[in-house]
């Protein structure tokens, strides 16, 4: 813990980190040192790890990467954070992200620009940019992330790391600072495939009595597919009878080519590797981008109204009356980025609109949802690249919100559909830029899919 804390200040212009607590980090580890001489053991038992700022966390500020939430100091921890720390998880502190996880590039957060290691110059990704900096750049080991509609899956695919986004509702939500409640799903970021298992067995489970949308599935043992054949296959081709589907969607047009080609040498080793690829067609998946953009900011304009200087956050120092103070508070306090979205939400929500944006976008939603059932009748895994592009350049696309909307596009369709996703490094574009091979599983095969990322790791 001490050796990552010193590497991760000598790296601080890689913008990773928000908030270190050396002295709680340190008790931390010795009380794991106590718990290994007691004779106890544990995968995470004294393994340093940091947590996405969307986290609430005693002990460090929890600010979701926003001025609003500047020095907040949470009374309690969210059960993830909890979870891992019962497992005998060090934390090394926070790490920086798109405010309130709005995002892909990290550009949003209050505190300044996460930097990609693979280029300084390029952005992580986001939400969880600081995330996949920090297992990047070895600030941290393994990390958590939160991902609502790629924020695990696309930094990821960023920083040549591995991240996994669970089923919707197999993390606990509490403790969570809300953007989308109907898709935000907590999950491991690390180095590889086994890193993430072993961090998801702690992390996931159900928590029905502090989040309503917990699952009440009993925990399971992520690690325990990791190196064994699938049923039926052999150790020379582990993945015999694996029917891995390629969406068409994913690879026309909309994808680069250097992307394209990445993920598809990538894929051509799992066909050594036993599986077979299909032809499947997910056919709306261009729609997973208006749907997600309507129904991400209704949600968030309701769950960021709590702010409002007085209940939670920032609270201007001037103002002439309650109104003004409202106002005053939340614009010093939201950035460009989450006022745009709660503008958004706010309108789609509003009487004369809702029934022909919002109501129409969960209705969408739901053929979404059906078209990945009906692929999953052809094919075991669905598999394609995490994001269109590489990493872009830093501020090269800040002042365009709808060309960083697009860039969602393959992340999209599974967080709208509650299913599990996940990115896995697949190789290189040009430039020697990282490019991700996401797979996506149906609901609760979150072994599967570790199973079939580490047979390729
Ligand atoms: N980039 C998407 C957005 O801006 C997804 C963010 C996320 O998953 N938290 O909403």
């Amino acid at each position: 813990a001490q050796a990552l804390l010193g590497r991760a200040k000598q790296h601080e212009n890689l913008g990773a980190y928000l908030a270190f607590n050396e002295d709680l980090t340190l008790s931390q580890a010795k009380s794991a040192d106590a718990r290994i001489a007691a004779g106890e053991r544990g995968p995470l038992l004294g393994v340093p790890l940091a947590h996405k700022d969307i986290f609430v966390t005693q002990g460090f500020p929890s600010t979701a990467g926003s001025k609003m939430l500047q020095g907040y100091q949470s009374p309690f921890d969210a059960t993830v954070v909890a979870k891992l720390a019962q497992a005998g998880a060090v934390t090394l502190g926070k790490l920086n992200c798109d405010e309130f996880a709005m995002g892909g590039s990290n550009e949003n957060s209050a505190y300044g620009v996460a930097r990609n290691p693979w280029d300084i110059d390029r952005v992580p990704g986001g939400s969880s940019g600081g995330s996949a900096v920090a297992v990047a750049a070895r600030l941290a080991p393994a990390v958590t992330g939160t991902d609502t509609g790629g924020s695990i899956r696309q930094p990821a695919s960023f920083c040549n790391v591995t991240g996994i986004k669970p089923t919707y509702g197999r993390c606990s939500r509490y403790g969570m600072i809300a953007f989308a409640s109907s898709l935000d799903q907590a999950g491991p970021m690390a180095r590889s495939a086994a890193d993430c298992a072993m961090l998801l067995t702690a992390m996931a489970g159900p928590d029905i009595d502090r989040d309503s949308t917990s699952l009440d599935h009993p925990a399971e043992d992520y690690t325990r597919l990791l190196g064994t054949p699938r049923e039926g296959a052999s150790a020379a081709q582990p993945l015999k009878g694996l029917r891995i589907g390629l969406p068409r969607e994913f690879f026309g047009e909309g994808c680069a080519p250097d992307v394209v080609a990445a993920v598809r040498a990538a894929l051509s080793e799992y066909e050594k590797l036993g599986a077979t690829l299909v032809d499947i067609s997910l056919p709306r998946t261009e729609l997973s981008i208006p749907v997600y953009y309507i129904i991400a900011p209704a949600e968030a304009s309701s769950n960021l109204s709590r702010f409002d200087g007085v209940k939670f956050g920032h609270r201007a120092a001037q103002y002439d009356d309650l109104i003004d103070m409202y106002k005053k508070s939340r614009s010093e306090g939201f950035g460009p980025e989450v006022q745009r979205r709660i503008m958004i939400g706010t309108y789609v929500l509003s009487h004369g609109y809702y029934d022909a944006y919002y109501l129409k976008a969960q209705q969408i939603r739901r053929l979404i949802a059906q078209d990945f059932q009906n692929a999953f009748t052809q094919c075991d895994v669905i598999a394609g690249p995490a994001a269109p592009t590489t990493a872009w350049k830093i501020g090269e696309m800040s002042d365009d919100p709808v060309a960083n909307y697009l860039a969602d596009i393959f992340t999209l369709p599974a967080s709208l559909a509650g299913l599990p996703g996940m990115s896995v490094p697949a190789g290189f574009g040009s430039g020697q830029l990282p490019v991700g091979l996401q797979l996506i599983g149906n609901y609760f095969q979150e072994a599967a899919l570790l199973q079939t990322a580490h047979a390729f790791q």
